[in-house]
């Protein structure tokens, strides 16, 4: 599945909210053969206007979406769609499925969506199959030009295109026991997975910060450093001043530790401090 959507301020929602205005969805059988396809333009009511970056992205003009359905009408139709067998979700990395949990919140003041069983981020599945840059997240695009899969007849950020895309590409890489590792159930700890954000914690007494996180050794004869004062938060870490045991080096060490779903990221630096010059000696001449 693939969506397009367009983000505005809403007054209900008190912030930004994504509403949607394309679905896109291919279905496939479980030897990855094409069965049918799903699209569904969306009239929006939180924000008619669309920005110009949805415009400039996908190509679609506000004037379209006037014939398009409401996300209530799209949504009946897409369960139906989808009908009773067992299916597993798809999604070119989990942001759609984000924007979509979205638009169920506002639309129907539903934290899960009824008909979703079980879900795979194609892209991260993907990603794991093929060559990538690290760090860098595998295009759409890209990954069919990397496995030579045609997509001249289709239009890049168009819902059903993208979809389509995304099935030829997991048709191509699948392998029934790698995607397995890759299947979520949609449960209680998937949208808590799904919804959780990632923060820095600022309270150095928070049971997550462990005490190796905030001990440091001397670089030059590897004692153990002593805080002059006590760690300071501020700008997204604790920094402290801190001196050496043995040789009395001193040194600036900063620390952030950043709270994920399932584990604690650590980022250390350990800065040696330069010795300043010393202040040349002024002499006070007296008046006479
Ligand atoms: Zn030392």
């Amino acid at each position: 599945m693939d969506l397009e959507w367009n983000g505005s301020w809403s007054k209900k929602a008190h912030g930004y909210f994504n509403e949607i205005i394309e679905i896109g969805a291919t279905m496939l059988d479980e030897n990855m053969q094409k069965l049918s396809g799903f699209h569904a333009m969306i009239r929006p009511v939180v924000s008619k206007k669309l920005t110009n970056l949805v415009t400039d992205l996908t190509g679609i003009e506000a004037d379209e979406l006037k014939d398009g359905v409401s996300f209530e009408q799209a949504m009946a139709q897409l369960t139906k769609w989808i009908g009773n067998d067992e299916t597993v979700l798809l999604t070119w990395s989990n942001t759609d499925l984000l924007v979509l949990v979205e638009n169920y919140r506002y639309f129907f003041h539903q934290t899960h969506i009824p008909w979703l069983h079980s879900y795979a981020d194609a892209q991260a599945y993907c990603q794991s199959l093929v060559e990538c840059e690290k760090g860098h997240q595998l295009g759409l695009s890209r990954a069919c030009e990397m496995l030579d899969i045609s997509h001249d007849e289709l239009t890049a950020h168009r819902a059903q295109d993208d979809s389509e895309m995304t099935a030829r590409v997991v048709a191509k890489l699948y392998d029934a026991e790698k995607f397995a590792a890759f299947l979520q159930p949609a449960n209680q700890e998937f949208y808590k997975w799904l919804t959780f954000k990632p923060y820095v914690i600022k309270d150095i007494h928070d049971p997550s910060v462990k005490r190796g996180y905030l001990s440091f050794r001397c670089t030059a004869c590897h004692r153990r450093l002593r805080p002059k004062k006590d760690w300071k938060f501020f700008n997204q870490h604790f920094f402290a001043e801190m001196q050496c045991t043995g040789c009395n080096k001193e040194y600036t060490a900063r620390v952030q530790i950043k709270q994920k779903f399932d584990c604690v990221a650590v980022k250390r630096k350990l800065t040696e401090k330069v010795p300043k010059p010393a202040e040349p000696e002024t002499i006070t001449q007296g008046e006479n």
